[in-house]
C-alpha cells in the first residue's frame, strides 16, 4: 500500500486545487467490492465500505477518522461487508443507510450474535445537513428493497457543488422492488455522477422474457423429472426467484414443492419484516396470501432443515440454496437427476464445470447451466440515465474493467462528459467549470414496463411518453382498447366520438394513423414489406411505425 501513500496524504491535506476528488479504495472491477472516500471542499465522506478489509482505512491516517462520514447504498455485501469491522475500528465514525438497508444490513454478519446498531436511518427524498454546508438526500435506486443513490450537495459562498452516486441500481421494476424513478432525477445536473457498470454496454432482453425463459427451463426441468437447484446471494436473486415462481403461470396451482434453505431463507424473513417498504402490488399479494412461507396455496413453499438436504431431491422439486452451499449435499447418489442454474455474472464466464461448481465432484446425473435475470440496469439503461442527468463528469466502477471500457468507448458519451474509470488507489480529481456548455441528449427510445400479478396486469409507462401532447387526446376518455396484431399487442384510446358511436360501425377518422388509412393495405393484410406486419391481417385502426398516409385520392392499387 506505500504507493498509494503520496496519493492519500495529498488527499488528506485538501488545500487549492478543485473542489471535489474521490479516491477510490475499491472499484469493484474484480470482486473487491465498492469504497470510495469523496472530498467536497473541507468534507470527506466514504461512499460504502465492500472491501474484504479496512487495513488501507487505517493506514497512514492524518486524522482521527479516515472520514467524516460514512453513507452506504444498500445491504449487498460487495457494498457493505467491512462497515462493522470499521465501526469497531472507528466507533466515532457515523455510518448512515436508508432505513429498509439498516435493518437488512445484519443479514451479512449472520454468524455474530450481537450486531451493534451502528448504522442510522436516513429518510428518502429529505436533504439531511450533516455539516456546514454538506448536505445528504437519498433516492430509491431500484435493485434491492432499500437501495438508494446518494446525491452530496456542497455549498460554499460562491456557487454549490453536487455528485450524485448511483451504488447499485435498476430502472426496470422487478418483483419485489420498484425500479429507480427516472423522473425525480432527470435533469438534476450533478457536477458528477458516479455510476455503476457492470453490464458494460451489453443490451438485454426485456426483464419478462428474462423471467419467462427461466420459468420455461426449470418448467422443463421438472417436466423431466429433473429436481432444480438454483445457488443465490442471500438477498435479492433468490427472494426474486420465489416471487416469480409464486406467480408465473408455468407454476401457480401446480403441486409442486419449492425448498428454501440457509441464509437465503433469513433473507426472505427479513423481507416479511419490511413488507410495508415493499411495492404496493407484493403489499397486495400478501394480503391475499403468505408473501413466501406457504404450505397451503401451490406451489408450495417451505423452509429447508438441514436434515433434509440429503433426500429433498428424491421427487423433482426446485432449491433455493446459498451460493456458498456445498451443493454435493443435495444432489445425493440416490436422489433424482438435478439441474443446477447458476446466474450469469457480467464480465465475467461462469464456470459452469462440475468439479468447480462442486468440491466433491460425485454429481453423477447432474448438469450445470447459467441464465440471466438482471438486477443492474443494461448498457442502454446506464446510458438513457447518464443523458437524463447530464453530469459534467461520470466515473465508471462496478465492472469489469473491459465493460466499463466499452462504456467510455461510446462515442454518445465521450462527446459529452468527462469521462473516468479509475482504479483502486488512483485519486481522481474532478475540476469543475462554472459554464458547462453540454450539447443535447441524444434521441432516445422509451420502453414500458409490464407487471402481473394474480389477475391485474399493470403497464408502466416513462413520463416522456405521457408528457408527450399527444398523450392528452390518447387518454382523453381513461378507455383504451387492446387487441392483438400478429405477434404485437396493440394499445390504443378510445375517443369521445368512438364512444358516441360505438354501436355503429368502428369510427375510423380520415386522420387518423392506422392500417386502416395506410397505402400499404391490401384487403385485410398488410403489403409492406418494411412493415412487422407484413403478410399477416390486420384491423383498420391498427398501426405499425411503417405506417404511410393513403394519398388523398383513392388509390387504384388494392388488387
Ligand atoms: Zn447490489
Ligand atoms: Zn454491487
Amino acid at each position: 500500500m506505500s504507493d498509494n501513500l503520496p496519493t492519500f496524504s495529498r488527499f488528506n491535506v485538501g488545500e487549492g486545487g478543485s473542489e471535489l476528488e474521490c479516491l477510490p479504495y475499491g472499484v469493484h472491477h474484480g470482486d473487491e467490492g465498492v469504497c470510495l472516500l469523496v472530498r467536497m471542499g473541507p468534507h470527506r465522506i466514504l461512499l460504502d465500505c465492500g472491501l474484504a478489509d479496512i487495513s488501507q482505512l487505517q493506514s497512514g491516517l492524518k486524522q482521527p477518522l479516515p472520514a467524516d462520514l460514512v453513507l452506504c447504498s444498500h445491504a449487498h455485501p460487495d457494498h457493505a461487508k467491512s462497515l462493522l469491522a470499521l465501526h469497531h475500528a472507528f466507533p466515532l465514525l457515523p455510518i448512515y443507510a436508508s432505513e429498509v438497508t439498516t435493518r437488512l444490513l445484519p443479514l451479512n454478519w449472520s454468524d455474530i450474535e450481537q450486531i451493534p446498531q451502528f448504522c442510522q436511518a436516513l429518510p428518502l427524498r429529505s436533504p439531511v445537513e450533516f455539516q456546514s454546508g454538506l448536505v445528504a438526500e437519498l433516492f430509491p435506486a431500484g435493485h434491492l428493497p432499500g437501495a438508494a443513490a446518494i446525491l452530496l450537495t456542497y455549498t460554499t459562498a460562491r456557487r454549490s457543488y453536487t455528485l450524485l452516486y448511483t451504488g447499485d441500481f435498476f430502472l426496470s421494476n422487478s418483483r419485489l422492488v420498484e425500479g429507480l424513478p427516472l423522473e425525480e432525477l432527470r435533469g438534476l445536473g450533478p457536477d458528477v455522477l458516479i455510476i455503476e457498470g457492470s453490464y458494460g454496454t451489453a443490451r438485454h432482453p426485456h426483464r419478462r422474457s428474462q423471467e419467462n425463459q427461466l420459468a420455461e427451463r426449470i418448467n422443463q426441468a421438472i417436466a423431466a423429472s429433473y429436481s432444480v437447484l438454483l445457488p443465490t446471494p442471500t438477498l435479492g436473486l433468490g427472494q426474486e426467484i420465489l416471487m416469480l415462481l409464486r406467480s408465473h403461470h408455468n407454476f401457480t396451482g401446480r403441486d409442486l414443492d419449492i425448498w428454501v434453505d440457509g441464509t437465503v431463507a433469513t433473507g426472505c424473513d427479513a423481507y416479511l419484516e419490511l413488507l410495508s417498504h415493499l411495492p404496493a402490488s407484493v403489499q397486495n399479494f400478501a394480503r391475499h396470501q403468505p408473501l413466501f412461507w406457504d404450505e397451503r396455496v401451490r406451489p408450495r413453499v417451505r423452509r429447508l432443515q438441514m436434515e433434509q438436504r440429503r433426500t429433498v431431491g428424491k421427487s423433482p422439486c426446485i432449491v433455493i440454496a446459498d451460493k456458498t452451499a456445498d451443493l454435493s449435499e443435495y444432489c445425493q447418489p440416490d436422489t433424482g437427476p438435478w439441474l443446477i442454474l447458476l446466474p450469469e455474472k457480467p464480465g465475467h464466464a461462469v464456470d459452469t464445470d462440475l468439479h468447480t461448481v462442486s468440491p466433491l465432484s460425485s454429481l453423477r446425473r447432474t448438469s450445470v447451466e447459467t441464465y440471466l435475470l438482471a438486477q443492474h440496469s443494461d448498457g442502454p439503461g446506464i446510458t438513457q440515465l447518464i443523458h437524463n442527468l447530464r453530469p459534467q463528469h461520470v466515473v465508471f466502477v462496478h465492472g469489469s474493467p473491459t465493460y466499463l471500457a466499452d462504456l467510455t468507448s461510446l462515442e454518445e458519451l465521450h462527446n459529452r462528459y468527462h469521462l473516468h474509470t479509475p482504479a483502486a488507489g488512483t485519486l481522481v480529481e474532478l475540476p469543475i467549470g462554472d459554464i458547462f456548455l453540454q450539447p443535447a441528449a441524444p434521441e432516445t427510445n422509451y420502453e414500458g414496463e409490464l407487471n402481473e400479478l394474480g389477475t391485474v396486469v399493470t403497464i408502466t409507462l416513462p413520463d416522456a411518453i405521457t408528457a408527450d401532447p399527444r398523450w392528452r387526446s390518447f387518454a382523453d376518455t381513461g378507455l383504451v382498447e387492446a387487441h392483438w396484431q400478429g405477434e404485437e399487442l396493440v394499445l390504443r384510446g378510445l375517443s369521445q366520438r368512438e364512444l358516441l358511436n360505438q354501436n355503429s360501425d368502428r369510427f375510423i377518422s380520415a386522420d387518423l394513423n392506422c392500417c386502416g388509412t395506410c397505402r400499404f393495405r391490401r384487403g385485410q393484410r398488410c403489403g409492406n414489406p418494411a412493415s412487422p406486419l407484413f403478410g399477416f391481417k390486420v384491423t383498420p385502426e391498427g398501426y405499425c411505425p411503417a405506417f404511410e398516409r393513403l394519398s388523398e385520392e383513392p388509390s387504384g392499387d388494392s388488387a
